[in-house]
């Protein structure tokens, strides 16, 4: 007995992968605010197909129900999540959305593409402006962040500034589909065979050089500006905008790469995608702003964007960086000299975790090196070592596991900021 191409069971350990992404998401969607939904599994194929065209069918599984109506499985959780709410008059605005779910695309299987795959997903809806697009692209910087991913990258780009370059080149809105499809495929095939193959359509080879600047013009907004050599393009003004929010806000591996379009979906604004570029895979997550879907689908106009990002292609990623385990799951162990210590210990666990922090403390009075030995084994990543209980300076010493460094920090400090203090 078989299973049709493309699908699979999934093994204990891949559920477990699978939920601790889930857990991330969570407590990300928690600190920002978002409310989880869970969009329809199954939607009308003509809904899919207002999203993206008749072509679409190729691309999901659909069939006839057993009442004759042609449906298909969701291909992504945007779709479903925006057609909701579209329709929900009554939705205060701008409302923070996510959800996290099993996707069916019938792609071509191979390394981290599959028929059947988890995505996590956010969208804000009824939100214009560079804050809102910054929070989506800020989200996902802070996921792969949180799941311990180092070396990650954004790619950030807005779908005016190709457009309208592409307007330019071509002199007309005609070649716009054409040519927004040959530079999204220069992330994955050579530019000299995607201009052969767009001469034999019957475009002219300096037309479609030029164009092909777009995948060119990278960096920092005025490095890609220069790339690209030609000034005054709609969406500079809001793309720099973003990127400037995204600065304030901490976000650091974000650079401009105009070859992101993101195919030829329902995006009008704002688009990134994020790599983990040692991995050799396509993206780990994408997303952007799409203010026409929802009237696209029939219902009320809604400004939106949003992120979703791939659950095994993340989970492949972190596999080749060697994360075992997430920050998240490595206790803060609270170690005490002395058994008169425990109190001050157990203390100060209950202010970590109050703060959101995982902290263990031994219950049962062992010694401190065997506190240390255990804290070893339970895999923490921080050791706060009580020596004596000084209510004057009440200082206490934290070891890093990792880099066995030790520093001593004052207990109102750790408290105040454990993020730092535990650093
Ligand atoms: P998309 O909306 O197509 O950009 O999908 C969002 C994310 O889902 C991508 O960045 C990938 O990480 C992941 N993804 C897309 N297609 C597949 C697939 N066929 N198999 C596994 N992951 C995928």
């Amino acid at each position: 007995m078989s299973l049709p191409r493309g699908m699979k069971d999934f093994e204990a350990d891949e559920m477990s992968g699978i939920e601790r992404i889930r857990t991330v998401f969570l407590k990300t969607c928690g600190v920002f605010g978002y409310a989880v939904v869970e969009p329809s599994p199954i939607e009308m194929l003509s809904v899919l197909e207002a999203k993206a065209g008749p072509a679409i069918r190729d691309e999901v599984y659909h069939f006839e129900d057993k009442g004759k109506r042609a449906v298909a499985l969701r291909f992504d959780l945007t779709v479903g999540m925006t057609r909701n709410a579209s329709a929900q008059r009554s939705m205060r605005l701008p409302a923070r959305h996510a959800a996290f779910g099993g996707v069916w695309r019938y792609d071509e299987p191979q390394k981290g593409r599959y028929r059947y795959f988890h995505q996590w997903d956010i969208e804000i809806y009824g939100a214009t402006g560079a804050e809102a697009d910054a929070e989506a692209v800020e989200f996902t910087a802070q996921m792969l962040e949180t799941l311990g991913l180092c070396n990650t990258r954004i790619e950030i780009s807005h779908r005016m500034i190709a457009e309208s370059y592409i307007v330019g080149v071509m002199g007309s809105k005609d070649a716009l589909g054409d040519m927004l499809r040959a530079v999204d495929r220069t992330q994955k095939r050579s530019e000299s065979e995607i201009i052969s193959e767009y001469k034999s359509k019957g475009y002219a080879q300096d037309r479609l050089e030029k164009v092909m600047r777009l995948a060119h013009a990278r960096g920092t907004a005025d490095e890609a500006e220069s790339a690209l050599g030609t000034g005054g393009l709609e969406g500079w003004d809001e793309l720099r905008a973003v990127l400037g929010s995204l600065d304030e806000r901490g976000v650091k591996n974000v650079e401009v790469n105009l070859g992101i379009v993101r195919g030829l979906d329902y995006y009008s604004g704002v688009v990134f995608e994020a790599f983990d570029p040692d991995s050799g895979m396509g993206a780990l997550a994408g997303g952007g702003r799409y203010d026409s879907l929802a009237e696209s689908l029939g219902g009320q106009s809604v400004a939106a964007v949003g992120a979703a990002g791939g659950v095994e292609r993340t989970m492949l990623a972190m596999d080749a960086q060697g994360i075992k385990a997430l920050p998240l799951d490595r206790p803060i162990v609270v170690a005490y000299a002395d058994k008169d210590l425990i109190r001050h210990a157990a203390s100060l666990a209950s202010g970590l975790r109050r703060a959101g922090i995982y902290a263990t403390v031994d219950l049962a009075g062992r010694s401190l090196k065997k506190q240390m030995s255990n804290a070893s084994q339970d895999n923490a990543r921080v050791t706060i070592i009580i020596k004596q209980h000084d209510a004057a300076s009440q200082r206490v010493i934290v070891r890093n596991m990792d880099s066995q460094t030790e520093k001593e920090v004052k207990i109102e400090e750790i408290l105040a900021d454990p993020k730092s203090a535990l650093s």
